[in-house]
């Protein structure tokens, strides 16, 4: 049990919701620095370490009442699809400003439901 505790009593992240919260102010924030920022925290990481990718997957089935996450209640998979081309539209801007081959040490899926989505 204490080896449990151990390995998980370490700061992780909280991501419910895309962007994170620093970077929703318009005024602050440019999409010039997102770049930036993107390309210095891909060097800080990428050769030693690796770096980590979240892909936030928005959609669920039904609303639950203390929900505070970016979500969109929905049905309807069709959506899942064209959601993951996007997804995939994105991560190609974003292999453009690595200028190596990016190394993943961990993928996270959050949302939303990630399990809406098929295999
Ligand atoms: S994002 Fe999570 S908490 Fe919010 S409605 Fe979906 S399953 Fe419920």
């Amino acid at each position: 049990m204490n080896s449990l505790i151990d390995k998980y009593n370490i700061p992780g992240p909280r991501y419910t919701s895309y962007p994170t919260v620093p970077y929703w102010d318009e005024t602050t924030f440019s999409p010039e620095q997102w770049k930036e920022t993107v390309i210095r925290s891909f060097h800080e990481t990428n050769a030693e370490e690796g770096i980590s990718i979240y892909i936030h997957l928005p959609f669920c089935e039904a609303l639950c009442t203390f929900c505070a996450c970016h979500k969109r209640i929905t049905k309807q998979h069709s959506v899942e699809v064209p959601y993951l081309e996007s997804v995939l539209k994105e991560w190609k801007l974003y292999l453009e400003l690595f200028d190596e081959r990016p190394k993943l040490k961990e993928l996270h899926l959050g949302g939303g439901t990630p399990t809406f989505f098929s295999p």
